[in-house]
């Protein structure tokens, strides 16, 4: 950890001054020195094809074990199902019949639709791959029989972290970028920062033995050694390339840029603009999640584009720190611990007659 990053934590667990709510510069509020902008993600859904390449480039930059065996759900293309302890980027996939369509068109929501996932032909991540796309008509089809939308979800970096303010031992930490890391060797698995995180994003690694395997070159129930077990895991917005001005790895192999890295105030703008696209294109369900200031996470550093209600992509629709009313029941408490006082010297005060 570098030395500002010290002192950050150190105000932290000083009690220096910090805004539990509202609006604010979260670098800043840590009192970082000015001068970095925050970063943050602009996920554009609508573009996303499904490919999971970003879930794969964040496995390997992280060298994050699998999660159990490699197994198939069942139920659903995504095999991967949630974010995790070691799974710090998900593509999740919704999957709607003609039942749930229906049921959605009842409500007067006009659906979008993006087609089954797709692995693009070869060369696509290249400059020229990506022009390529920029040319292709990607306005969604609408269909009565089956949909799918895609969504890369991530940590959401938020202004207002519930998962850095309730964290007894001072392990995660904003960064100067504004984002919020967990150190490894300071957290104690204790999990109160599961329990403080709206989005259920941060979980404690388990050690990987759930499911036995039968992979060639290993015995069946063998799984390769696991690191950092029962420590807190999320993503850390590649910290470790921030910090040598590099991209975060699933940003720079996201082939069809739905995945947007940058400056946190440009990406507002940019998202804005694409959702006022999307609108005069009569994708009139298109909206951003995350971009609000006012909302009960004072706004979040990577930020969506959604076609649909958040509750379709499993998002919370209004999410709020737990600690956002911590001054309320601060006074609350004061106020009752003042009227117990002034009942007990009255009290007091009447028995001695
Ligand atoms: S999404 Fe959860 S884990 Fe990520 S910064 Fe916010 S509270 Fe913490
Ligand atoms: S920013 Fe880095 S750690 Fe976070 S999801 Fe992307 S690749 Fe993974
Ligand atoms: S790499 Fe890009 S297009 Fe592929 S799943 Fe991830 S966000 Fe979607």
């Amino acid at each position: 950890m570098s030395s500002q990053a010290a002192q950050s934590v150190t105000n932290y667990a000083r009690g220096a001054s910090h805004q539990f709510s509202g609006p604010t510069d979260p670098a800043a509020d840590a009192h970082w020195p000015s001068g970095q902008v925050r970063k943050g993600f602009f996920t554009d859904t609508s573009i996303c094809i499904g490919c999971k390449a970003c879930e794969v480039a964040c496995k390997e930059w992280n060298h994050n074990p699998r999660d159990g065996d490699l197994e198939l759900t069942g139920w659903s293309y995504d095999n991967t199902q949630s974010l995790g302890a070691s799974t710090w980027r998900h593509v999740a996939f919704i999957e709607q019949d003609r039942e749930r369509i229906e049921q959605a068109r009842e409500s007067g929501r006009k659906l979008v639709d993006l087609g089954m996932p797709a692995v693009r032909p070869s060369g696509s991540s290249s400059g020229e791959g990506r022009a390529a796309y920029r040319d292709q008509d990607v306005t969604p089809p609408d269909t009565p029989e089956f949909r799918w939308l895609m969504a890369s979800d991530v940590c959401k970096h938020c202004t207002h972290a519930g998962c850095l303010d309730v964290c007894p031992t001072g392990a995660l930490f904003r960064t100067e970028f504004g984002s919020v890391v967990v150190q490894d060797d300071v957290c104690n698995g204790c999990g109160t920062c599961v329990a403080g995180c709206p989005f259920g994003v941060i979980e404690r690694r388990s050690d990987g033995t759930a499911a036995p395997t039968t992979r060639s070159g290993e015995k069946k129930g063998e799984q390769p050694d696991v690191p950092k077990r029962g420590v807190a895991q999320k993503c850390t917005l590649c910290y470790d390339r921030l910090v040598d001005g590099e991209t975060p790895a699933c940003a720079k192999t996201c082939p069809t840029t739905s995945i947007k890295f940058g400056d946190h105030p440009d990406l507002v703008e940019t998202a804005r603009d694409r959702v006022h696209q999307l609108h005069e294109e009569g994708l009139t369900e298109a909206r951003l999640y995350g971009a609000n200031e006012l909302d009960g996470v004072g706004g979040t550093g990577a930020m969506f584009l959604l076609l649909d209600e958040p509750e379709t992509y499993g998002l919370p629709p209004d999410p709020r720190v737990p600690t956002a009313d911590l001054p309320v029941m601060f006074r609350r408490a004061g106020l009752a611990a003042a009227g117990m006082l002034a009942g007990a010297a009255v009290a007091f005060l009447g028995g001695g007659r």
